[in-house]
């Protein structure tokens, strides 16, 4: 069953995570001449856009570990592409100098 599979499976995420500040427009509010609100939020990158999805504290943790994980998965993917490029060429001297070039 595929939601189950889904649902089991870490989170994944790719983008940032930031503080995102803002004036919420209310005059009498403490932001319109002092600190503006603030809170964590995570930026990310859909159909080309720049979008940004404010998190709640208590979802902080599990949004920074899922963007560790795929930080993760794409430095292991890389490096398997840099062992690719090795294979590549050594498979390619091999060959060469079978047949006596
Ligand atoms: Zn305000």
């Amino acid at each position: 069953m595929p939601c189950i599979a889904t649902s089991a499976r870490p989170l994944l995420l790719h983008g940032s995570l930031i503080t995102f500040r803002r004036r919420c427009g209310k005059a009498s509010c403490r932001c319109a001449t002092g600190d503006p609100h603030e809170s964590p939020a995570l930026t990310f990158t859909e159909g080309g856009r720049t979008k940004t999805m404010t998190l709640k504290s208590s979802e902080v943790a599990e949004v920074a570990a899922a963007l560790a994980r795929y930080e993760q998965a794409q430095a292991d993917l890389e490096a398997r592409a840099v062992a690719g490029i090795a294979s590549l060429r050594t498979r390619r001297l091999l060959r060469d100098r079978r047949s006596g070039r």
